[in-house]
């Protein structure tokens, strides 16, 4: 029987992994609001596995403190993650 065996552990209103980098392009293009932004932070403030394995690491979490606290992240940090991040999404979605 060749059922897979992944479940999907996650629980409703969780933010999963993949949703967290999605949203962090968003986020990083300007269009998400304060809320959603404490979102994607508490995120990565309990899944540091998720910045670690992705390669994203610190960089980015300053970046979204920075950002959720209305300072605005410099162009060149900003286009530079959103290039690795856009590596990443499309690994994540093709790997699974
Ligand atoms: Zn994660």
């Amino acid at each position: 029987m060749g059922m897979a065996e992944r479940d999907d552990a996650a629980p409703a209103g969780r933010t999963d992994c993949s949703e967290a980098l999605l949203r962090v392009y968003e986020f990083l293009d300007g269009e998400l609001g304060p809320t959603d932004c404490a979102k994607i932070q508490a995120h990565l403030d309990e899944c540091g596995p998720c910045l670690h394995e992705y390669n994203l690491d610190t960089t980015l979490k300053a970046l979204i403190k920075r950002s959720c606290s209305a300072e605005h992240a410099p162009d060149q940090l900003r286009t530079s993650i959103m290039s690795r991040i856009s590596l990443t999404v499309f690994r994540i979605e093709g790997g699974s």
